[in-house]
C-alpha cells in the first residue's frame, strides 16, 4: 500500500513550453531547482548554497504540478510525488515513518525531486494539540522538518511543495534552510489564458479562423485546468457532429459549458 502515498511518477514529456503564462515562475524554478542539480559549481563558485526547498502556492489547477514535472523531466531526476492528505489519511500512525522512507528513497535514487502536494495537510499551524489525530500530523511534520534540516543543500535531492493555503502553514516550515523560496502561481490573465488554450489545442485539428483572443476574454476567471477542459470539450463537440476539424462555434460552446458551473457556484456562495 505504500506505493499509493509515495509514487515514483514518470513526468514523461512535460516541458516548460507546455506551461502557459508562468515565465517568471519557470525562471524561479530553473534557478532554484534545475541549476543546483545541473550546474552545482555555479553556486559553489559564488559561495552560496542553493535553496533546499521551493514552495509553490496558488489556486487549484494553475500549473504547480506541471512546473514540478517539467523541472524533473528537464533534469532527468527521479520524480517522487507525495500527497499530504493521503499521507495523513492512509497512514495513521505511520506518517513519520513514511516521510523517512521517502527521503531515503530520494537519496538512493538521486538525483531526485520530492514533490509534496497539499503540503497544508501535514504542515498546518496547530489549533489544538490535544487530540490524537492532530498529534499524528504533528509527528509527521516534525519528521519532515528533521529530514530537511538533515540533508545537504549541495546534494542531489530537491524538494518542491505545493499548497493553495499559504495562510494556514506553520511558520516553522518557512524558516531559512527549509522552504525558504516561495513562488506564487497565479490564475492566468487574458494573455496567459490565450497561451494556455493554444498549448492545449496544439495537437488538435482546428479551423484556421479560431479567435483565441476572444475565447480567452470570454473565459475570464478560469484556471489552466479549466482551459485544458475547454479544449477537450470543444474537440468532443466536433466529434459529436462528426466534423473534420474543431470550429469556433465548438469552442464557444465549450467555454460556455465549462464556465457554467463556475457561475453557478458564485451565485450559491454570494
Ligand atoms: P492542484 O492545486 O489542484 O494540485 P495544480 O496547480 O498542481 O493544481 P496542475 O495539476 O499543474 O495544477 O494542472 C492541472 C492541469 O491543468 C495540467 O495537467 C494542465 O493540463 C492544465 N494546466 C494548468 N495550468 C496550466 C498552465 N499554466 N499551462 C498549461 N496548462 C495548464
Amino acid at each position: 500500500p505504500m506505493v499509493n502515498a509515495m509514487e515514483v511518477v514518470d513526468p514523461q514529456d512535460v516541458d516548460y513550453d507546455q506551461i502557459g503564462g508562468l515565465d517568471e515562475q519557470v525562471q524561479e524554478i530553473v534557478e532554484s531547482v534545475e541549476l543546483p542539480l545541473t550546474k552545482p559549481e555555479a553556486f559553489a563558485r559564488i559561495g552560496i548554497s542553493p535553496p533546499k526547498g521551493v514552495l509553490l502556492y496558488g489556486e487549484p489547477g494553475t500549473g504547480k504540478t506541471l512546473l514540478a514535472k517539467a523541472v524533473a523531466n528537464r533534469t532527468e531526476a527521479t520524480f517522487i510525488r507525495v500527497v499530504g492528505s493521503e499521507l495523513i489519511q492512509k497512514y495513521i500512525g505511520d506518517g513519520a515513518k513514511l516521510v523517512r522512507e521517502i527521503f531515503a528513497m530520494a537519496r538512493k535514487k538521486a538525483p531526485s525531486i520530492i514533490f509534496i502536494d497539499e503540503l497544508d495537510a501535514i504542515a498546518s499551524r496547530r489549533l489544538n494539540d490535544t487530540n490524537g489525530a492532530d498529534r499524528e500530523v504533528q509527528r509527521t511534520l516534525m519528521q519532515l522538518l528533521a529530514e530537511m534540516d538533515g540533508f545537504d543543500n549541495r546534494g542531489e535531492v530537491r524538494i518542491i511543495a505545493a499548497t493553495n493555503r499559504l495562510d494556514v502553514l506553520d511558520p516553522a516550515i518557512l524558516r531559512p534552510g527549509r522552504f525558504d523560496r516561495i513562488v506564487y502561481v497565479p490564475m492566468p490573465d487574458a494573455n496567459a489564458r490565450e497561451m494556455i488554450l493554444r498549448i492545449h489545442t496544439r495537437n488538435m485539428k482546428i479551423a484556421k479562423d479560431i479567435d483565441f483572443k476572444k475565447l480567452a476574454s470570454l473565459a475570464e476567471g478560469v484556471s489552466g485546468a479549466d482551459l485544458s477542459a475547454i479544449a477537450m470539450e470543444a474537440g468532443m463537440l466536433a466529434v459529436r457532429e462528426d466534423k473534420q476539424q474543431v470550429e469556433m462555434e465548438h469552442f464557444l460552446g465549450s467555454v460556455k459549458k465549462v464556465m457554467s458551473p463556475i457561475k453557478y457556484s458564485v451565485q450559491v456562495t454570494t
